[in-house]
Parts: structure tokens; sequence; C-alpha cells
């Protein structure tokens, strides 16, 4: 499902494991924000090809973290096209390194060919593509490389793993993943400025997003008894 949350910003609901995508399209630049399994890379070009854009002509994926239901997807488009790849330098080192292991492409039975990550994220970096600028905040916890992302000026996060709809939030069991971590990184999310939130998972939290990352802070605080 294709939702367009503001004139250049469109969020695809997820299919079966997938991720959520969200798609940005900007100047000469067509963002991906995760890019699922892999699985279904051609219903996702089918969505893209009704806004004029296809996986031919993405230029940029910014993972979210390196889980195997956010990243799988980038290899069918890298072999369609050429997009620039980013993700938290925690995470793509050891990709980088030939390390797939924090990927879970190995629990889950996928096996992910080498690739390298081009820009390597840290807190506080600013992407600027023209009209759209997307900065980053590392939030570790569902693992230790997730960040989330604001579109500045315009009140929308993406939200990852780490925050998830109806006071809920990603699980902290996978390696990497730290409670303590994830209800710090929780606190921080409810205290800035949003009012929607495109999650990894789940649906889009369209009105009041940062009362629902308040929700999911105090859950997560009472949830492991930080
Ligand atoms: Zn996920
Ligand atoms: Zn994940």
């Amino acid at each position: 499902m294709l939702d367009q949350i503001s004139e250049q910003v469109y969020f695809i609901l997820s299919r079966s494991f997938d991720s959520n995508i969200t798609f940005i399209k900007t100047g000469n630049h067509e963002i991906l924000i995760d890019a699922g399994t892999g699985l279904y890379t051609s219903n996702l070009n089918e969505d893209l090809q009704t806004l004029g854009s296809s996986i031919q002509s993405i230029t940029d994926i910014v993972l979210t973290h390196c889980h195997i239901d956010h990243i799988g997807g980038i290899i069918p488009v890298l072999e369609a096209g050429s997009p620039k790849l980013y993700l938290h330098e925690a995470e793509a080192e050891p990709i980088n390194q030939g390390d797939m292991s924090q990927t879970l492409g190995d629990t889950f039975g996928v096996d992910l060919p080498p690739f390298k990550i081009d820009v390597l994220l840290n807190e506080g970096d600013v992407l600027d593509f023209n009209e759209v600028k997307l900065r980053v905040f590392h939030t570790p916890g569902h693992s230790a490389g997730s960040i989330i992302i604001e579109i500045e000026d315009t009140g929308i996060l993406l939200t990852g793993d780490t925050l998830f709809p109806g006071g809920s939030f990603g699980r902290v069991d996978f390696p990497t993943g730290s409670p303590e971590k994830l209800v710090d990184s929780l606190r921080r999310i409810s205290e800035m400025q949003f009012e929607i939130g495109l999650p990894g998972h789940m649906n889009a939290m369209k009105y009041n997003a940062r009362q629902s990352a308040m929700s999911s802070y105090k859950m997560a605080k009472q949830w492991f008894k930080t």
C-alpha cells in the first residue's frame, strides 16, 4: 500500500516480512529509506512506477539499521542501478569488512552477497538532497547502529525499528541489542518535536506521533524495569 505523506514523501507499507519502505523524490534524487527483504522488489518497482520512478532510477538508499528485512532489498536495486548506500558506522564497518553476522541473514536462512556501504553515518549528520534534508540521530537499543531520521522542516520522523505505534518498540534480543540503550533512545525521541512518525514496521503514526513516543518510552521503561 502506497501512502503519500507529504509532497515529496511516500510511505510503502510492508509486504509480509518486509520492513516498511519510505520513498522520497526531490530534485535529481530518488531516495529509499530501507529496502525490505528483496522478496517483493518487483512489487516495490510497480509502486515506484506509479510515481514516475523505478528501482533503476533510485539514487540513494539510507538504511535505519542492517537487519535483513531492511537491507535484503538493496541487492536487486544494486543490480538494476547504482544507488549510494548509507548506514550507521557501527554496522557499516563490519559489513565493509565482509562480516555479515549482524544482518541476521544466517538466522533467517538468507545468503546476502557482499556489498559496500558508501557513506558511514554518525549522530548529527545531515544528508542534503536539495529541498529535502535528512538529519541522523543515533538511537541504539534495537541494534548498535540503529538510527532515526528527521526530514527537516516537515515534522516527519522515520523511526526505524526503534519506535513503533501503540506503545510498542523494537525487540532487543538480537545480537548488539540493549534494553537500557533502547529505553534511553525512546526517552530521547519522546523529547523531540515531531507530528508524523514513519516506523520500520506497522502503520504510520500520522497524528500526534510524539504522544505515541511517550507511551512507548513509558512501556519500555516498565517492561525492562530500568
Ligand atoms: Zn525490521
Ligand atoms: Zn531490525
